[in-house]
């Protein structure tokens, strides 16, 4: 997208055409305007006009131009966070209630998957949380018991397994969680638009809302070239979030986030290396993530921006980290490799606002957005639809808060991500 190789790399090589959308010239009038065209704000279209409702989406650049298109493809259940740490922060009712509906997360995506044949390379053979050391061990084992106690079907692998399953012996066991899966991306995003479209939603591009007026009751959000005068606005532009609600970007950390993919491995190699196509990451601090692709290219990410000197660094590091993991892979030649940016909270929980009268939000995925976005499309759309009341959500509906030094924070980031991956690539 725009030209450049490094915003979306492999998932725009491999991924299906978008579906045909124009931008929006002219002044329309929707039930429900919705800013931002990834798994949240097209979920919340699809759901929307599923239910007979007039929406239109307006997408700044293309479909799946922020973190949507851009992502490592794992469709996790739950949050970052151990299940009993995001009830003890939410508190209840809300704890369990998310905890409920993201833990069958995949499972929702899974069945508009299903529902809409849409073409996104979907795995459903689970995901490998691979822990590192006895401290890795220690964290997988406390996540297996809290997700045991709630009836989720995880279990824990020791070392022989995770090696046979993994093509690694770099491991000291993994928690496997039977489910999650693997997707393309921006395939997923994409046919997420198609059957927005096919239900009936508008979907503009290249339509970025600058501005959003109220009068009579009624919102207009305006873009360079037209307007949408809507009852209700969804702000779905999260970690991505240009103008008119900034709030949403001030009150989130960016944290970069590359990828690199190898060319497609030899079948010899893909007997031993994720035969069963595991999405994978593991228990490090700055963790690192593996998969494979349909073709069999593996792909690896870690934190970091690939701009700058980071762009070498970064590279670098994967190079080496994957020859060091994967040894029988010889010399390793990059097809692809790509960036984005993940938003990270305060407290690394989702959001829940009401920007304005009938504007809401969900935001603040902290990395894990692919179930989540889809379920909280929907969950926005249910709101507008009246069938769930403010008390009734699960998530509460909080202000945007501003994350103090948050330049700074990003700086950091960015700096000590290449900074470890200088020395780690070396010594
Ligand atoms: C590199 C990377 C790896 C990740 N890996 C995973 C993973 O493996 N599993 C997982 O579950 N999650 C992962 N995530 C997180 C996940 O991708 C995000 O949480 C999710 O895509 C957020 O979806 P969204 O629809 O809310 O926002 P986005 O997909 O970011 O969409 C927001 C859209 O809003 C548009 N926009 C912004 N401002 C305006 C405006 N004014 N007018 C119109 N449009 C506007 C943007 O152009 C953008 O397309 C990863 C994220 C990154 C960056």
């Amino acid at each position: 997208m725009l030209n450049d190789s490094r915003s979306h790399g492999l998932w725009e090589r491999t991924a299906p055409e978008a579906p045909h959308t124009v931008v929006l010239q002219h002044a329309d009038k929707r039930d429900v305007a919705i800013i931002g065209g990834g798994y949240t704000g097209l979920s919340a279209a699809l759901h929307l006009a599923e239910a007979g409702v007039n929406v239109g989406v307006l997408e700044a650049v293309e479909i799946g131009f922020g973190a949507s298109g851009r992502n490592v493809g794992l469709v996790n259940a739950g949050l970052w966070m151990k299940p009993e740490d995001v009830k003890s922060t939410f508190g209840e009712p809300f704890g369990e209630r998310v905890l409920d509906v993201l833990g069958n997360g995949p499972a929702e995506v899974w069945s508009l998957i299903d529902k809409y044949a849409i073409d996104c390379d979907a795995v459903r053979n689970g995901t490998l949380h691979c822990a590192v050391g006895k401290a890795g061990i220690i964290e997988i084992t406390e996540r297996a018991r809290q997700w045991e106690k709630r009836g989720a079907p995880v279990r824990l692998l020791n070392a022989e397994e995770t090696a046979a399953r993994v093509g690694t012996t770099a491991y000291a066991g993994s928690l496997l969680d039977s489910r999650a899966g693997t997707i393309q991306p921006l395939s997923y995003v994409r046919g997420l638009a198609r059957a927005a479209i096919s239900a009936g939603a508008r979907v503009y591009t290249s339509s970025g809302v600058t501005a959003a007026e109220r009068s009579n009751g009624k919102w207009t959000v305006l873009t360079a070239g037209g307007s949408v005068q809507a009852d209700w606005i969804v702000v779905a532009t999260d970690a991505y979030t240009k103008t008119p609600w900034k709030e949403i970007r001030h009150q989130q950390v960016l944290l970069p986030y590359f990828n690199v993919a190898t060319r497609p491995l030899p079948d010899t190699l893909r007997k031993t290396i994720l035969p069963n196509r595991e999405g994978c990451w593991d228990t490090k601090k700055l963790l690192s993530s593996f998969r494979l692709d349909r073709e069999g290219r593996l792909i690896m990410g870690s934190i970091g921006a690939l701009r700058g000197t980071g762009a070498t660094t970064h590279q670098a590091w994967a190079t080496r980290s994957l020859r060091k993991l994967f040894p029988q892979i010889g010399e390793v030649e990059l097809e692809a490799a790509w960036y984005g940016m993940i938003g990270t909270t305060s407290d690394h929980l989702p959001r829940f606002h009401y920007l304005a009268p009938n504007v809401v939000s969900i935001c603040g995925y902290n990395g894990r957005g692919i179930s989540p976005g889809t379920v909280f499309g929907r969950v926005l759309a249910e709101h507008i639809l009246g069938k769930t009341r403010d008390a009734e959500l699960p998530l509460p509906v909080t202000a945007p808060e501003t994350m103090t030094l948050r330049t700074l924070k990003e700086n950091y980031y960015e700096a000590g991500a290449e900074l470890a991956h200088f020395v780690d690539a070396r010594f």
